[in-house]
Formats: C-alpha cells, sequence, structure tokens
C-alpha cells in the first residue's frame, strides 16, 4: 500500500455522563495532562485547547456531541495542517439511548471527475503525488461542516452558531506556535510559499514558518466560523465562501515564487453547483463481536470499521490470542496482513462498488482468512481472498439501555497542510483528499469518479459490552490508522494494558507489504527480535518520521469513573481532561 509522508489529522473524543454538569467555575485553571481520570465527561484531544473547549462546553450543559464540535471548531484553528473546514470525516455516536450511529462527512469528487482526470495534465501515467497532492486536482467538497451540523441536528442541544464560538475565539486571540507546528509548517513551507493567501497566514514574510512561541492568529478563519454561525451550514455549501472555495480549487491562486519553484499547481474540477449538492450521509455503524465485547466502527466508504473489525475476528479464534506477547504481536501482525489485502480489493464507496461488508465481516470469511496463518509470517504481499461462496453475515445492532452519549470523531484535510490552499479571505486550507482515489489506475474498486468517496482508513471506534460503552478510540495517520487502532485493541483486551499503557506502547503496522513499519522503540524490543528469530518475520522498516499515529481514547471503568487518555509524548504529546476529577 501507499504511503505518503507526514499525513495526520485531528482524533476527537468526547463522553458526557448523564448526570447535568455544573455552571464553569470562575478562575478554573486548565493543565494539559495527558491521562485523566473522573467523572461527569471527558475529552482526549491532540490540543489543550480543543480539549479545554470539550471540557467547558459540557460543564455549561452542552452534551458529548455539543462538546465534540466545539473541539472540533478550535482543532479547525489550532491544528489547521491535519483537520478543519476545509476537509472531512467519520463521525461514530452512541447515544444515550445506546444507538450507535456514524456521519458520514467524507469529501466527495466533483461531478466532472474520471477515472483518468489525474493523468491529464501530466501525459499518459498519472504524475507525481507531490503534483497531484499540492494542486486543485485533488481537492473533494469538504463535509465537515455538513457533519457538524447534521451530528448537532439530531444529536447535540446547541446550535452551530454556538457550538463554534471557541472556534471563533482562539482563531482572534491566537494560539502559540509549538515545535510540531513548526516542524510541519517547515515541511510545507516550499509550497506555502507559492500560494500568498496561505503564506499570509503560515509564513514569515522571509517565507521561514512562525517561530516557536508566536502568537497565530487567524482572523479570516474567525470570519469564516463567524459567517457560518450566522447562516448555519447553508453559508457554508451556498454563497461567498462556496464561490471562493470553487475558485481557489479551479484557479490555484498561486504567485510566481522569489525562489523560482517550479511547482505545476494543476488546476481543480470543484464548481459552486458541486459544493451546494454536498450532503453528509447517516450509516449502520460496522459490527463485530470480539470476546464478549462489541465493536462498533466506521463502514464504507473508509475501510476502518470493515479492516480492524475483519483482523479482529480473525484474532478472535486464536484462544488465547498467544501465550505470551511475542506470539500475540506475531498474530495481530499476520492478520493485519490479510485484512489489509482484502481492504485493497473490496473496499471503495458505496454509491460505486458492491462492498462485500456482511462477507468480510463474516466468521466464516475470517476462518478462512485464520487457517493461513502459521507459526512463521507469510512475509509476502498476500493476496486478497476469493469471493465465490457464501459467507453468513456477522453484523447487527444491539440496542440497549441509556448510559450516556459518546462520540468517536476522526477528521482530517488529508495530508499535512492539505491541497496548500487558503481560501483567499476565509483563513481556512483545502483538502487534498482525493489522492486517497487510487488515482494512479483507471480500474480498481476506489478508481476516482465524479461524485464518488475516496477509501478512507479513519476508524472511529465504540466498544460496548452488554450494551454499555467501554471504550472509544480513534487516530490519525492514513492507512496506519486502522493498524493503531488494531493494536490498541489487542494490547487492551488481550494483552492486559491498561488503555493509557495501551496508547503508549510502541507500534508496528503490517498493511500486507512484505515489511511491517515499526517505531524506533518497537524495533529496539525483545520482542521485535524475537518475532524476527522465532516467527520468520523480515527486520522491521523505520517508519517515515519516526511515529505511528497519535491516538486519543476513554474508557469507562469498573468503578464509574472516566478515564481519558491522550499521547504522552507522540506528536508533542495530547490533552485529556475530565468534568469533575472525582
Ligand atoms: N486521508 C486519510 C484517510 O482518510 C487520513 C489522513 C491521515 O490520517 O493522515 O484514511
Amino acid at each position: 500500500m501507499m504511503r505518503r509522508n507526514g499525513r495526520l489529522l485531528a482524533a476527537i473524543l468526547a463522553t458526557a455522563a448523564l448526570a447535568a454538569a455544573p455552571a464553569a467555575q470562575a478562575g478554573d485553571g486548565f493543565v494539559k495532562e495527558p491521562t485523566a481520570t473522573g467523572s461527569g465527561g471527558a475529552a482526549a484531544t491532540v490540543d489543550a485547547l480543543a480539549t479545554e473547549a470539550a471540557i467547558d462546553t459540557m460543564r455549561r450543559g452542552g452534551n458529548a456531541i455539543d462538546a465534540t464540535v466545539a473541539a472540533a471548531g478550535v482543532l479547525g484553528v489550532t491544528e489547521p495542517f491535519s483537520s478543519g473546514i476545509g476537509g472531512g470525516g467519520f463521525m461514530v455516536i452512541r447515544t444515550r439511548s445506546g444507538k450507535v450511529t456514524t456521519i458520514d462527512g467524507r469529501e466527495t469528487a466533483p461531478a466532472r471527475m474520471d477515472p483518468d482526470s489525474f493523468f491529464k495534465n501530466g501525459g499518459t501515467s498519472a504524475p507525481d503525488f507531490a503534483h497531484v497532492r499540492w494542486s486543485g486536482l485533488s481537492v473533494g467538497i469538504p463535509g465537515t461542516v455538513a457533519t457538524w451540523d447534521e451530528a448537532l441536528d439530531r444529536y447535540g442541544t446547541m446550535s452551530l452558531g454556538r457550538a463554534l464560538q471557541p472556534g471563533i475565539g482562539v482563531a482572534q486571540r491566537g494560539f502559540e506556535v509549538d515545535q510540531t507546528f513548526f516542524n510541519q509548517t517547515d515541511a510545507a513551507k516550499a509550497w506555502f510559499d507559492d500560494v500568498p493567501s496561505t503564506a499570509k497566514i503560515y509564513l514569515d514574510p522571509d517565507g521561514t514558518p512562525r517561530d516557536v512561541g508566536t502568537t497565530l492568529r487567524n482572523p479570516d478563519m474567525a470570519r469564516a466560523y463567524e459567517y457560518i454561525a450566522r447562516h448555519g451550514a447553508r453559508g457554508f455549501y451556498h454563497g461567498p465562501i462556496a464561490a471562493a472555495m470553487a475558485e481557489a480549487a479551479q484557479h490555484p491562486p498561486v504567485a510566481v515564487t522569489p525562489a523560482g519553484e517550479d511547482h505545476p499547481w494543476y488546476p481543480g474540477l470543484m464548481t459552486e453547483r458541486d459544493i451546494a449538492r454536498y450532503e453528509a450521509i447517516q450509516r449502520k455503524p460496522t459490527h463485530v463481536g470480539y470476546r464478549g465485547l462489541d465493536v462498533w466502527s466506521m463502514g464504507p466508504p473508509s475501510s476502518g470499521g470493515s479492516t480492524v473489525g475483519e483482523a479482529l475476528n480473525i484474532l478472535e479464534g486464536f484462544k488465547p490470542l498467544g501465550p505470551d506477547r511475542v506470539e500475540a504481536l506475531h498474530r495481530y501482525i499476520e492478520a493485519s496482513r490479510y485484512a489489509f489485502a482484502d481492504r485493497g480489493a473490496y473496499v471503495a464507496d458505496p454509491a460505486f462498488y458492491d462492498v462485500p461488508l456482511a462477507r468480510l465481516l463474516s466468521d466464516q470469511w475470517a476462518a478462512e482468512r485464520r487457517a493461513l496463518i502459521g507459526e512463521q509470517s507469510a512475509n509476502a504481499v498476500v493476496d486478497p481472498g476469493e469471493l465465490d461462496h457464501e459467507g453468513k453475515s456477522t453484523t447487527h445492532l444491539t440496542v440497549t439501555d441509556a448510559k450516556g452519549n459518546v462520540v468517536s470523531y476522526t477528521f482530517t484535510i488529508e495530508s499535512t497542510g492539505g491541497s496548500g490552499i487558503v481560501v483567499p479571505g476565509w483563513g481556512f486550507l483545502l483538502n487534498n483528499e482525493l489522492t486517497d482515489f487510487d488515482y494512479t489506475t483507471t480500474t480498481t474498486a476506489n478508481k476516482a469518479e465524479g461524485g464518488k468517496r475516496p477509501r478512507s482508513s479513519m476508524s472511529p471506534t465504540i466498544v460496548t459490552r452488554h450494551g454499555r460503552p467501554l471504550l472509544a478510540l480513534g487516530s490519525p495517520g492514513g492507512s496506519t490508522i486502522i493498524t493503531t487502532v488494531l493494536q490498541i485493541l489487542v494490547d487492551r483486551f488481550d494483552l492486559g494494558s491498561t488503555l493509557p499503557e495501551a496508547i503508549a506502547a510502541p507500534r508496528v503496522s503490517q498493511r500486507n507489504a512484505v515489511e511491517s513499519e515499526a517505531e524506533p522503540a518497537f524495533i529496539a524490543s525483545p520482542e521485535a527480535q524475537a518475532l524476527i528469530a522465532e516467527h520468520g518475520h523480515s527486520p522491521f522498516k523505520l517508519v517515515a518520521g519516526n511515529e505511528i499515529g497519535a491516538a486519543t481514547g476513554i474508557e469507562f471503568l469498573r468503578d464509574g469513573k472516566l478515564l481519558a487518555a491522550a499521547e504522552p509524548v507522540r506528536r508533542g504529546a495530547g490533552s485529556a481532561a475530565v468534568v469533575r476529577k472525582r
């Protein structure tokens, strides 16, 4: 599978207990910490201002859905290279009544897009990833505002305008540039400086990134949020913002750079009509049972739920998963290999391709794939399973009594910095999500087509036990999202780790390549050596950027408390908090 450098996005999880949240206490200090235990509601995100917005929203009486949108609005400002209203995402919601549902806010391709649209500017073969990615051509119709609107409308208590207030405040007051933000800007500056609307916000006049410690304000984004707050989601999909987005995608607003860099900035196809027609879609979640738990996640066009689910089904047949950690890791890696082979062949936008979801998530399918896993690693790219015999579906909904609202939401603009195009006057970056199509071929299920949603790997997940919420989890990281979520679930439920330990553990990712990618700490571990010596794995390949994912999660503990957990180290560490520390 193809990997691009530095992809990331923000994952938000928020949960509110049923008890009415107390009013905010004046002078409350907010401390950035990666884990927090308490009650009354909890949130974990990659950013302290976003987590604080979620907690404040719940303290003011909002529910988890309100808190999620408030935090997401802040992340659009403070994590603009990874998320925001110029992109899309997937939200999994477990409502107070016990219902688990999802909102598909994935970007769509413009109506005029064809399987060979990416070829036209580059002759007979598809152009370089960088040339496609930094362009108008990769821009899909953004789904984030429609997602927020739909979520609030159906399950929230606040208006979109109210939920956007924390984001407006942070955009106006500004936030402090940290080392991670500096590094992300530095990696993108050669393209950012081609686009005056982007450079104006993120670069100093000499073309270098804003220094660490600088307060970065984005009045144009505040203006966009205010406009949406006044006019509702319609204000994004119709009118001046929509017109400016279509213009920026069709005619990337570039200027000749002093450096004379030769970046082609291909024009895109997105029209105002495409934007006006965008709709977020409510979909059934994927579901698998795993060792007495129910695991709910995002179905097609994301491959997250189906791939995590298929791998869990394969692993469930190993009872226990392994006599020791090494054997368990071996099986986790191999199950992921086979699940990824099937993902590559069979998952795409269900409106364009008949995804055999029930089959992929069936026990029979899992048994066939499991039978291929022996003591030795396949150590090869394996074929997808054959779809020529009927399987039995294990997919079903479990509806139970209410214990609380839970939201697991992952959203993105695809690569770090998206398409590189800030919509002039409105302060937000447009996504490059259409590079998630198989844009270098015209034959696969996930080929580019007009109106289609590119296949995603986002895996916002909620685990319930006997109908009650137990865990919510998600991560950024492109296709490694799937293995990050899977590895954390295995660590937590098979290997006895706590949620913070499972999040902190060194990661290894097998996505149907000969070698698995891994973080330095995994490569240096005795388990890695044993996997190579005893199970025939190829030496592990150091992952680009040295890190895999940036997870956040929340667990409902046995004593009734909530445990919120974010990364302790990766990506500069995340922020977890609870409404009440008791
Ligand atoms: N675009 C990716 C997906 O939908 C997510 C981007 C990332 O996590 O870096 O799978």
